[in-house]
């Protein structure tokens, strides 16, 4: 692991390069005196209000699974009606479903009761385990675009379903770094980052016996937050409620601050590769600045917010 520089001065405002703690990716945190979280304030669409076009106030798919059955559902998933995939185009095969947050336009994903979230998670469960047997998919990907600025574009709270034919690259390249870490340490890369992040303390944004949020040394993203299970486990389908109740609460409270401060954010499960022993996380992207030539180009990511910033800011130290 890339130890990071325990001399680094979070306060600073020198920029400085990190790299990831086991890929080869580099960031440059330029952090900017001027820097208020409101300023990255894109909330562009009434939210609050219901609307009479959107598309899952007003569904007519079919429900491929929701709870409770019949009209009252709080959860519900359907087919995306705007699928670029699908399993009768065999030039782009796979699966795409919408999980609907709730029947209500006018709520928040963060404004959710934990009992509720948790009923979400009950859906993630049910088409994981549903999509990751259908013939020809081979890995489920489950995402929420939440905000103008992270490509959502409906408001109404809802995640995304990806049964994909392929392993994504970028997965496939993360799942080769943490098995050449293992090969060289005998152990896991996010079981050694969270010893390290809880020593360090000035990245952990909160925990409890279940779970640790931190905002990550080479964050890609300004505000970017990382959720790990203290235990070592491979896939979502592993948690037990205990472990799924401290989720649930700990994401609520990361994604109630990012709506107060009007950021959009992605949020997205990353399992285990099939067959491999890779450590499950759930990354919270925050998007508050476009990337532009120099990352789209080169890949090397500039990042205003330096994560112990972002870290001090979540935990309410920090307003401005
Ligand atoms: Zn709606
Ligand atoms: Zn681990």
């Amino acid at each position: 692991m890339n130890r990071p520089n325990p001399s680094s001065n979070p306060s600073s405002s020198n920029a400085e390069i990190r790299k990831h703690y086991f890929l080869d990716q580099y960031v440059i945190i330029a952090p900017k005196r001027n820097l208020r979280p409101d300023s990255f304030s894109h909330a562009s669409e009434p939210h609050k209000a219901p609307s009479d076009h959107c598309p899952f106030c007003h569904n007519a798919e079919p429900s491929l699974w929701q709870l409770p059955r019949g009209k009252n559902w709080r959860v519900k998933v359907i087919p995306n009606a705007f699928a670029a995939l699908t399993t009768d185009n065999p030039q782009a095969f796979g699966i795409q479903e919408v999980v609907l947050n709730t029947p209500d336009h006018t709520l928040e994903f963060s404004e959710l009761p934990v009992e509720h979230i948790l009923e979400i998670f009950t859906a993630y469960r049910q088409r994981l385990a549903e999509l990751k047997q259908q013939p020809g998919i081979r890995y489920v990907l489950i995402f929420k675009n939440d905000g103008p600025m992270a490509g959502a574009s409906v408001a109404h709270a809802h995640c995304q379903i990806f049964g994909l034919p392929l392993i994504p690259p970028k997965l496939e390249q993360e799942g080769d770094a943490l098995n050449h870490y293992w090969d060289q340490h005998q152990a896991c890369a996010y079981c050694h980052i969270l010893d390290w992040e809880i020593q360090q303390r000035t990245r952990v944004i909160t925990g409890d016996k279940h779970f640790i949020a931190l905002s990550p040394h080479a964050a890609s993203h300004g505000f970017e937050t990382w959720l790990l299970p203290r235990r070592h486990v491979n896939q979502f389908s592993e948690f037990n409620l205990s472990e799924l109740h401290s989720l649930a609460t700990i994401l609520r409270k990361i994604t109630a601050r990012l709506d107060a401060a009007g950021i959009s954010f992605n949020y997205f499960l990353q399992e285990s590769l099939p067959n491999q022993n890779h450590h499950f996380v759930l990354k919270i992207e925050p998007r508050i600045t476009k990337w532009a030539g120099a990352e789209l180009s080169t890949g090397l990511i500039i990042n205003p917010v330096t994560p112990e910033y972002a870290t001090l800011w979540y935990q309410g130290k920090i307003n401005r």
